[in-house]
């Protein structure tokens, strides 16, 4: 397994490998020095509530550019991280830079909310999770009530008890949970009922197709009304247009997130938007 051949050996190239096996492996032989060349980075985007205007929360997301391979989407290099064991140690890190930088936005006097932080499944029910987090809350010093981690239902297909147990130590602490990609995937309603979940995440791929598209448009408004019956908080993602918008207004969703009011960015760039913001 990928896992055992470690991190700093590589594997050997054989005749039998086809051009796309080869490019895979080359792919991973990169991506395992990616942490230490600090090929690694942080984009941030910014949810915004409707109603007022104001900036809801901050969600981190992972970026990887390789002298050789270029930007390769977490889409590609996410998986491979899991498959290489990798993965952990990915979302530590992510989660250390992540809770640093709300933490020196918070000393800096600028409100952005929560910093939402995504968890693998993989990573998810590795068992060190709950030490990961608290040891990263006690050095960045960040408050947990500003930490958001966003799991997705693929957490909860096995397991069901331990990924209930993970999740109310992560609420005792404090920390807010949101439940990512809501509606694809393995979706069950029950998971809402036994599960300690504050936030729904309606998935871009249901917003894509707002507002004309009937059977998208019914299922969004009834996860909608759902968060509100359950009191839960309720985020739209993936929203790049107005009439997205005013459809997610007119149905009581009052938070957005998506490139229509911010696309992914480094630190520097939405620093500078905080920072106007706050003045
Ligand atoms: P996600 O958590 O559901 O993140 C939302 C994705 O939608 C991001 O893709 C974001 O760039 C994209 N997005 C935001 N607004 C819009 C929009 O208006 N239109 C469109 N078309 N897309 C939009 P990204 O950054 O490529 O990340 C893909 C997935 O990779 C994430 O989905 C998440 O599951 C995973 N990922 C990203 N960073 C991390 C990480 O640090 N750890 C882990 N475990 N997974 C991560
Ligand atoms: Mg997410
Ligand atoms: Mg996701
Ligand atoms: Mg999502």
């Amino acid at each position: 397994r990928a896992k055992d051949i470690g991190r700093n050996s590589f594997q050997l190239f054989t005749p039998a490998m086809n051009a796309q096996s080869l490019e895979r492996s080359l792919m991973q032989n990169h991506f395992r020095l990616a942490l230490k060349n600090n090929e690694l980075i942080l984009n941030y985007q910014l949810q915004k509530n409707i109603l007022n205007d104001e900036i809801h929360g901050v969600e981190t997301l992972l970026r990887w550019s390789n002298p050789t391979l270029g930007q390769v989407s977490p889409a590609q290099f996410i998986p491979m991280a899991e498959e290489l064991g990798l993965i952990a140690e990915v979302d530590n890190w992510v989660l250390a830079q992540a809770c640093q930088q709300r933490k020196t936005w918070l000393d800096n006097g600028v409100n952005c909310g929560r910093i939402a932080v995504n968890i693998s499944p993989l990573h998810f029910h590795q068992g060190d999770l709950i030490a990961s987090v608290k040891s990263i809350l006690s050095i960045s010093q960040l408050p947990p009530e500003l930490l958001e981690i966003e799991v997705t239902e693929s957490c909860f297909i096995k397991q069901l008890d331990n990924a209930a147990n993970i999740l109310q130590e992560l609420k005792k602490m404090g920390i807010k949970i949101a439940l990512d990609d809501f509606g694809t995937g393995f979706s069950s309603l029950s998971y809402l009922t036994r599960l300690p979940i504050d936030i729904i995440k309606i998935d871009a791929s249901f917003i894509a197709k707002l507002p004309n598209n009937y059977r998208e448009a019914q299922i969004t408004s009834a996860i909608i009304m759902l968060a509100q019956n359950l009191e839960l908080e309720i985020v739209a993602e993936g929203v790049e247009n107005e009439a997205q918008m005013s459809f997610l207004l007119e149905h009581g969703c009052n938070i957005i997130q998506g490139y229509l009011y911010s696309k992914p960015a480094p630190e520097q760039h939405i620093s500078s938007i905080l920072m106007l913001d706050t003045i």
